[in-house]
Order: C-alpha cells, then sequence, then structure tokens
C-alpha cells in the first residue's frame, strides 16, 4: 500500500493502536511520543490540531479537549489545587463564571470577581493562596479589551500566572503568550474551527512543564478530543487567517453603519474610533478587530423582537464566529442568570443585541440590518 501518499492527515477513526511485540510496547513507554497507544491519550488527528494552535500561538506545548469549557477547567487545573484561590475578569463568559461558581467551588478553588476598571491593580485583592487571574482578550458582549502586555506584568509581579481566553480574538488578531500570558486558551467551537460544526477546545502553554500537564489532565479526567472533531477543527483552521480578515473588514462596515442608524443608541466595537479601547485594540490586533459586535436598541423587548423577527441574515442562535452571520441576545442567554443587579453592572440591558458578523457579501449584510431596523 506503499502507493498511499494523501497530501493531508485522514481521519484516524480508531481508538487503538496495534503493537506488533513487547519489543514495541517497551519502546513506546521509553518515549511515548515516538507512537500512539490509544487515542484518548493522543491521536493524529487531536494532535495535530494541537501542534498547529501551538505554532500560531508561539507556545511550548498544547492540548486539545473535547470543548471550551474543559480546556477552561484544564487550565485552572494546571495551576490550582484545592485551597487556592482564583481572580477572574468580572466579565468573562457565562460557562467560565458558572465553573468557578458551582464546580471549582466545590473543589476548594475559591474565586474572586475584578471589575474591568480594577484589572490593573490586584494587590488589595491577592491572598496568600492566589494563583492566577482569568481574564478575556475581549470581552462578550461589550467587546472591552483587555491590556495583555500590562495586564502579565502586573501579573507577575504579584506572583500570578495570566490565564487569557483569547477566542473572541483568535491568534490571527492577538498572540497572549507573546505579550507575557502563561496560558493562551480557545473555544475551538468558534473562530478557530469557524464553521459552526465542531465543539472543541485547545489550551496552549507558554512553559513545557505547564503543557506536560495540561497533557496529563486532559488524558486523567478524559477531556481529549475525538479525531473527527480534530479534523474538521484542523480544516478550518487552515482559513482562519483569511476568515478572521473578512470578519474583521464586515464588522467594521456594520459597526460603521449602526453607529449612524437613528434606531441605534450605541455600538460597541474595538475598530470604531470612539471605543474606549480602540487604540489598544488597533495596536494589540495587528490592525484587525473581528468580527463582534453589540449594538443597543431602544429598551424595549417588543423592538428588539421585532427585529429579530425582521433579519433575515442573522438568525438567533447563541454561539458565535461561524461563518454565516448570527445574533444574540445577552440578557435572555449568556447573562440570564445574574441579578438585575449584576446585569446593570455589566451594561446588559434590555436593548442590548449582540451580533456576531461572518463573511457573507457585506453589502447584502447592511442591507438586511437597515430593512430590519425599520420600525
Ligand atoms: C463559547 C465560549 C467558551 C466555551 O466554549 P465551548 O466550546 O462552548 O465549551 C469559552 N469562552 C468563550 C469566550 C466563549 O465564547
Amino acid at each position: 500500500m506503499t502507493f498511499i501518499n494523501p497530501k493531508i492527515t485522514p481521519i484516524y477513526q480508531s481508538s487503538v493502536f496495534k503493537f506488533e511485540d513487547l519489543n514495541e510496547l517497551d519502546a513506546y513507554f521509553a518515549d511515548t511520543s515516538s507512537r500512539y497507544l490509544y487515542s484518548r491519550n493522543g491521536n493524529p488527528n487531536s494532535d495535530e490540531l494541537a501542534d498547529a494552535v501551538n505554532q500560531l500561538e508561539g507556545g511550548a506545548g498544547a492540548v486539545a479537549t473535547s470543548s471550551g469549557m474543559a480546556t477552561i477547567f484544564a487550565a485552572i487545573l494546571a495551576y490550582c489545587q484545592a485551597g487556592d484561590h482564583v481572580l477572574c475578569a468580572a466579565d468573562i463568559y457565562g460557562g467560565s463564571a458558572a465553573l468557578l461558581n458551582t464546580e471549582l467551588s466545590r473543589m476548594g478553588i475559591a474565586v474572586t470577581y475584578v471589575p474591568f476598571e480594577q484589572l490593573y491593580e490586584l494587590a488589595p485583592l491577592c491572598r496568600p493562596t492566589t494563583r492566577l487571574l482569568l481574564a478575556e482578550t475581549m470581552s462578550n458582549p461589550l467587546l472591552r479589551v483587555a491590556d495583555l502586555g500590562r495586564l502579565a506584568a502586573h501579573c507577575h509581579a504579584l506572583g500570578l500566572k495570566l490565564v487569557v481566553d483569547n477566542t473572541f480574538a483568535s491568534p490571527m488578531l492577538t498572540r497572549p503568550l507573546q505579550l507575557g500570558a502563561d496560558i493562551s486558551l480557545h473555544s475551538v467551537t468558534k473562530y478557530i474551527a469557524g464553521h459552526s460544526d465542531v465543539t472543541a477546545g485547545v489550551t496552549v502553554a507558554a512553559d513545557a512543564e505547564v503543557a506536560a500537564r495540561l497533557k496529563q489532565i486532559g488524558v486523567l479526567y478524559g477531556l481529549t478530543l475525538s479525531p473527527m472533531e480534530s479534523w474538521l477543527a484542523v480544516r478550518g483552521l487552515k482559513t482562519l487567517r483569511l476568515r478572521m480578515r473578512e470578519h474583521s473588514h464586515n464588522a467594521l462596515a456594520v459597526a460603521t453603519m449602526l453607529a449612524a442608524h437613528p434606531a441605534v443608541r450605541e455600538v460597541y466595537y474595538p475598530g470604531l474610533p470612539t471605543h474606549a479601547q480602540h487604540a489598544l485594540a488597533a495596536e494589540q490586533g495587528g490592525g484587525l478587530f473581528g468580527g463582534m459586535l453589540s449594538c443597543k436598541l431602544a429598551d424595549d423587548r417588543e423592538v428588539v423582537s421585532n427585529f429579530m423577527r425582521r433579519t433575515e441574515r442573522f438568525p438567533f442562535a447563541p454561539s458565535l464566529a461561524g461563518v454565516d452571520s448570527s445574533l444574540s441576545y445577552p440578557l435572555g442567554t449568556s447573562h440570564r442568570a445574574l441579578t438585575a443587579e449584576q446585569q446593570q453592572d455589566l451594561g446588559i440591558t434590555t436593548g442590548l443585541v449582540r451580533l456576531s458578523v461572518g463573511i457573507e457579501p457585506v453589502e447584502e449584510l447592511l442591507a438586511d440590518l437597515r430593512q430590519a431596523l425599520e420600525s
């Protein structure tokens, strides 16, 4: 079968690999990276995904996981044990907060949330047991941008690790490890896979020992990724560079149009010169601002529902970052479980709508939004 010479990695849809004799088995245990044993421990497809993202992020090693949530869990466990304390940016992904509040708290890992304005003044919040800060490159849904270089220096001065959820930016905009972060992680479900057909995650470590620890957590907790999902994610990753350009180009045009529209009260997009961290976002994103934006319509449920019914190119779908546009409603989904006061503090109001701008022809998106905003 030597004539088989595939250009791309085929799907190794096998849970286990064969060994010829005991010498081969011993050779594997002498160097576990020399071949494959069992797919939960490693598989050519999940390794290809992890290696590709590791290379993009400039890390020392990575592990592919079954979801973004699995990857956040692995990252926290890499640094924390019972009795430890973590700091977490207040406007974090809802699932991350739920994981910390309901599960990691049961394992004896405590959390303190840090308002965005206080991210660079962590000393008063630190305890002797504080291990890390978890923050996002760009927050959801208001797209506030963290200064990762400044944050890394601040964390390290306090003896903390910086763990960055880089999902919204993708490595095409921002490479947190190059700015000093210790771990950069992704919900691969979003931009890296990019086609709304995969659930996966990846964690990349700046340090080889931490990468080995992540790998062990993945294997022992059973967080690793299946061959088929890995293969789809690798396929998606190959066009990430092209897609992020189009997402960014389209989102800027949409944000600019919305900002000038009388039915829109406010637009949150780092690419607009009016955004509070516009200069930082431009520098940290290499001139690209990504495909996510939020806008405020009138604080009236009926106005929002009407917009949802009228738009044809932005179906309501509570995820993001696919090639096809979609919209989400933070008050009804990601931030539903918060108290009215927390929602208020985070700026999650009745009129707030989040758009994931896809890579369709931008004139079609603009025309659709214009007609949907007519009352
Ligand atoms: C979606 C998302 C996650 C969780 O990822 P899953 O793949 O759904 O488990 C984590 N962080 C951010 C910023 C996300 O958008």
